[in-house]
């Protein structure tokens, strides 16, 4: 006796089943020959002879006979009745059994089952006309004329039925016939009705299909016959088909180019008539004229950048040699930006200029974002588009005009930033300086973002007072300390003259400006830490001569110091120079504005009066406290002058009265301006002085040193007294300046006075 062990199949008694021979040695391991009996078990799970236990098997089997073995192996067995298994001993592959028959209820004519058997046949070979598992139809289209009963068909289909293990095995265990009938019956009808529901699904997915292709079809046809319309007509292409196509060609993101699509649809809806019609244009033109492809990296040649930078400025080497250290690191890191630089000092000092020059050293386009007077957030972050009139923001309108997506943007004026109601611009200034987030910065009216992380930002200021801290911590200050008289007379000569004549159309040898002309220009005529206002002058000196050349048919002109007056068409500047005589209580200062340096002097005076200290000349709240310091200063170090200070008023002027002045860094002049009065002793005029002061008497640092010296230069001053915690500024201060000044660092408010010989 040979057993079976089966799972997954329909098995049912007198019906004929077909076994592979490689399968039959599988499941048996044994070969199997005509005549033996079989006895076929039910696994209730799938698993390999070794593994069989005897929990495995359902309770009820079924014998079978050999009946025939071919060539290959394969085995026919006919089935015969169903059996109990009584006990079953399964352990390494061995399987015994005990049988008992089991009773078969025979409820059901033969004429009965045949119709039955008759139905399902009918049914199963309708579901197979134009049936999709065309190799198994084959199969069963063969397998039709054999069927001799429900029991086969049913077993023939038994991998296809759509019904579980446990429910094939119930086919086997159903003691009548009837009920066997039935479930066999209700497994093929199932099978019959899951094969229709297939077929009706590939049906409507073919379908679908076909519409889907159909439609791209009449698309395709649309577009190709609206091409030869515009072709024909290109005057009459409208607003909707030019987007259209601009929205394609554009290379949007995703997002970009859904929303593009989106406010096009809207646009097609609401017509031309429509009051929104604009600004859905306005939008579609903007963001189909903004550069959305990634520009591949340039090789950046060094050698050639710094030739570059020289060409183009003067000077400004320790800006230069920075500005060459961050091309090497973003050619290191195969990147397009690099720390934020910002650019500080006075105006016309080259700082925009230098940034035009960085984007020509590497290649790229340059655009200036001005960013002076910004108080609404919306203007860097653009207005959102429900707003009437919106608009994008600076930055992204910049990147527009630079027509590419990797520009060399100059942020011009990040100090002049301000805050009001209408949020804070500089947070929205961190944003897009922030690597971090600016790759998907998005700008309120695009509502979609864009990729700002390619772009060379610089900035620009006057002065980094004004910066918020958190705005500041993300760049690196580069110092323009403003040109001494000689480089810019080397700006002049080089750059600022040439170019003005060029620009007038002057040709070289007609014009003739000798140096001692322009060394004047730049003493009497200026009066600055740039050179702006130098090139103006020089613009108007060409003017000047471009009509001379032209009403008097000249061939050449020569322009000497004398003449500048004429050529100007102004009078030599008024400068702040240094006292002619020495007077007690009048001491020079040195002050930084945002033109750059100034010497100021501190004038002070007793009245007749009660102890009054009066101070004139718009002195800033701090600035007055630093009087207030210098009084008690200068009282406590002559306790015996103190009926000088009650029987009088302290009268403290810092002219020009109508300019507002602050800050602490004129604390020392204060001071030493009071002392000087108190004892009547005048400080030479010849000395200026800068310092804050403690009540200790310490003079501590103060900022814009390199602006204050070369102004003291321009002044005429010999000598300077500076704070010793200022010494390492001097290395930013041209050697030409310290050359010409004595430089003198204090610590103490008693150093000062001893050295002007007022103690
Ligand atoms: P800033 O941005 O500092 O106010 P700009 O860059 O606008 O100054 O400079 C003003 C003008 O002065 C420009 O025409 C610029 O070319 C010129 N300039 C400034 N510095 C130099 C320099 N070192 N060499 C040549 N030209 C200079």
């Amino acid at each position: 006796m040979i057993i079976v062990p089966c799972y997954n199949i329909v098995l049912a008694p007198e019906i004929n089943l077909y076994f592979a021979g490689e399968y039959f040695k599988e499941i048996t391991r044994e070969k199997g020959e005509q005549g033996q009996t079989v006895v076929f078990l039910m696994l209730k799970e799938d698993k390999p002879r070794e593994a069989m236990q005897p929990y495995d098997f359902y309770p009820i089997g079924i014998t079978g006979t050999i009946e025939a073995v071919d060539k290959e192996g394969n085995v026919k067995i006919k089935t015969g009745s169903r059996v109990n298994i009584d006990s079953i001993d399964a352990a390494d592959g061995t399987i015994e059994v005990t049988l008992s028959k089991r009773q078969d209820v025979d409820d059901m004519s033969p004429e009965e089952s045949a119709k039955h058997f008759d139905n399902a046949r009918m049914a199963f070979i309708q579901s197979i006309q134009n049936t999709q598992n065309m190799q198994f139809h084959l199969l069963a289209r063969n397998y039709i004329q054999q069927w001799e009963s429900l029991g086969e068909l049913t077993a023939t289909l038994s991998y296809h039925l759509p019904i579980s293990n446990e429910e094939k095995y119930l086919i086997l265990a159903a003691d009548t016939l009837s009920e066997r009938t039935e479930r066999m019956e209700q497994a093929i009808f199932q099978y019959v009705e899951a094969e229709k529901v297939k077929k009706e699904a590939a049906a409507a997915q073919q379908n679908q299909n076909e519409k889907v292709y159909r439609e791209q079809a009449i698309k395709k046809q649309i577009e190709f016959l609206q091409n030869e319309l515009d072709e024909m007509h290109p005057e009459n292409i409208s607003d909707a088909r030019k987007f259209e196509k601009k929205i394609e060609a554009a290379g949007m993101n995703e997002t970009a180019h859904a929303e593009a699509v989106k406010v096009l649809n809207r646009m097609k809806q609401e017509g031309q008539d429509s009051h929104e019609y604009g600004m859905l244009y306005d939008y579609l033109d903007f963001v189909t004229t903004l550069s959305w492809k990634k520009e591949e990296m340039k090789l950046v040649d060094l050698k050639e950048a710094r030739k570059i930078l020289d060409a183009d400025h003067f000077g400004l080497d320790k800006v230069k040699r920075r500005i060459v250290q961050q091309l090497a690191v973003m050619t290191l890191n195969q990147k397009q930006s690099g720390s934020i630089l910002l650019f500080v000092g006075a105006p016309g000092t080259g700082k925009t200029s230098i940034g035009q020059s960085i984007a020509k050293a590497l290649g790229r386009e340059y655009v200036r974002v001005s960013l002076g007077g910004i108080r609404d957030e919306a203007e860097i972050r653009g207005h959102r588009r429900t707003y009437v009139g919106a608009m994008p923001g600076r930055i992204m309108e910049g990147i527009k005009r630079s027509g590419v997506s990797n520009p060399v943007m100059v942020l011009d004026e990040v100090d002049k930033l301000a805050k009001d109601y209408g949020g804070d611009p500089s947070s929205a200034l961190l944003e897009v300086l922030d690597p971090e987030q600016n790759s998907t910065f998005t700008d309120h009216y695009m509502n979609v973002p864009y990729d700002l992380s390619d772009v060379l930002f610089v900035c620009t200021a006057n002065t980094t007072d004004t910066i918020q801290e958190p705005l500041l911590n993300r760049m690196e200050v580069i110092q323009f300390p403003g040109y001494t008289a000689s480089e810019k007379f080397q700006i002049a000569k080089r750059h600022l003259l040439p170019k003005a004549m060029e620009e007038m159309g002057i040709h070289q040898e007609k014009l003739k400006v000798s140096d001692a002309a322009l060394r004047t220009i730049i003493s009497d005529y200026t009066m600055e830490a740039g050179v702006r206002g130098l090139k103006k002058r020089l613009d108007t000196l060409c003017r000047t001569a471009a009509v001379r050349l032209v009403e008097g048919n000249r061939r050449c002109i020569s322009v000497s110091p004398g003449q500048l007056q004429k050529y100007l068409d102004r009078k030599p500047l008024l400068h702040d120079h240094m006292l002619e005589q020495k007077q007690p209580g009048v001491v020079t200062g040195l002050a930084w504005t945002q033109a750059g340096g100034e010497i100021l002097f501190i004038e002070a005076l007793f009245t007749k009066g009660k102890g009054n200290v009066i101070i004139t000349g718009q002195l800033g709240d701090v600035m007055k406290e630093s009087v207030q310091i210098a009084v008690s200063l200068a009282k406590s170090r002559f306790p015996e002058k103190a009926e000088l200070f009650e029987n009088h008023d302290l009268h403290i002027h810092v002219p020009s009265g109508a300019v507002p002045k602050d800050g602490p860094s004129a604390g020392i002049t204060l001071t030493t301006a009071i002392v000087s009065l108190v004892i009547g002793k005048a400080v030479s005029p010849k000395i200026a002085m800068t310092g804050e002061v403690s009540l200790r008497g310490c003079v501590m640092p103060i900022g814009g040193l390199p602006e204050k010296l070369m102004a003291a230069v321009r002044a005429g001053i010999r000598t300077v007294f500076i704070p010793v915690e200022n010494e390492n500024d001097l290395d930013e201060v041209p050697s030409e300046v310290k050359k010409s000044l004595e430089i003198i660092p204090v610590h103490m408010v008693s150093d000062v006075l001893e050295k002007t010989g007022l103690c």
